[in-house]
């Protein structure tokens, strides 16, 4: 949880219900789309949800040989599986960026789940072998999502590569928001798919010491020509997310601003899913949350 590019249309979309416009590739719900395509390259394609409230990003990776999800949409009753298959008829598996429920909307209509592997994430396997993620990880409750236990096809070792056939892209952990967070490098293209670690929005942090030990490991992989595309839009939810190594470096120099008492916060709360936290604008529509409380009450943070 947590907001360019050239966008695509594709007239053979009508046909599976999707409706093409000047701007993106829209599948209609009584007139609101609940997702919208927008293309970025031949590899790789954002997939928005502008009308959700928390404007997500979820990024769709084509390769000669498979394709690949970066998160499963905050949607739960549409799949968001059926505007891949306009994209592609490779086999598709899902990689969420982290186990929070508006990256795990579409997760069932997925029949191949990566997860990374990591300590934290191989704790929720059960004794017949299938993951169970509780609710204080997924935080589910807040939008009545449950979240049924699930097979894992592949556990990802940091730093290891993702190989879709002629695309590759390398995972990494960045932990800070949650503690399972990860990334994905695209080294080729100098692309980072960067989740819920960085997107042009409000960040929440869950563990401030990691996040700034995320973000100083983001800087030394990144350079000043890598584009960064996050999970949540901006202002404009019809815009794909997208970041700079200038403004990773302003997000982590608040955060150590912040850890060292030198930044000055203000109140803030949303109504839809923060009741009341401490907000420090970076530049843009950056900000980072710190001591969350959420509406229905519970504080966020590990
Ligand atoms: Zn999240």
């Amino acid at each position: 949880m947590g907001k360019i590019a050239g966008s695509l249309a594709m007239a053979s979309l009508a046909l599976m219900g999707f409706v093409s416009t000047a701007g993106a590739t829209e599948a209609p719900d009584q007139g609101k789309p609940s997702f919208v395509l927008h293309k970025i390259s031949d590899h790789l394609y954002a997939i928005g949800e502008p009308h959700y409230y928390q404007k997500n990003y979820s990024y769709l990776l084509v390769g000669e040989e498979r394709a690949l999800m970066f998160d499963a949409g905050a949607n739960q009753t549409e799949d968001i599986t059926q505007l891949v298959r306009t994209v592609t008829d490779k086999p598709l598996s899902v990689l969420p960026s982290h186990l929070h429920f508006d990256h795990l909307g579409g997760l069932h209509n997925f029949s191949s789940i990566y997860l990374p592997d990591l300590p934290f994430v191989r704790g929720f396997q059960q004794d017949d072998g299938l993951y169970q993620v509780p609710e204080p990880v997924h935080l589910g409750n807040i939008d009545h999502l449950s979240l049924p236990p699930f097979k894992v096809e592949r556990l990802v070792k940091p730093g290891e590569e993702i190989d879709l056939g002629g695309y590759k892209v390398k995972m990494i952990s960045t932990p800070g928001h949650t503690r399972d967070e990860v990334a994905l490098f695209d080294e080729a293209n100098n692309i980072l798919l960067s989740g819920d670690h960085l997107y042009p929005s409000w960040l929440l942090s869950g563990n401030l010491g990691d996040y700034i030990d995320s973000l100083t490991a983001t800087l030394a992989l990144i350079d000043k020509n890598t584009t960064l595309y996050g999970a949540h839009a901006d202002e404009d939810p019809n815009r794909v997310p997208s970041m700079t190594y200038d403004d990773v470096l302003q997000v982590r120099d608040k955060m150590l601003a912040i850890q060292d008492g030198r930044a000055k916060g203000e109140k803030f709360s949303d109504p839809e899913l923060i009741k009341d936290s401490q907000l420090y604008k970076v530049v843009k529509d950056i900000s980072i949350l710190t001591d969350v409380q959420f509406t229905d009450g519970r504080r966020y943070g590990y």
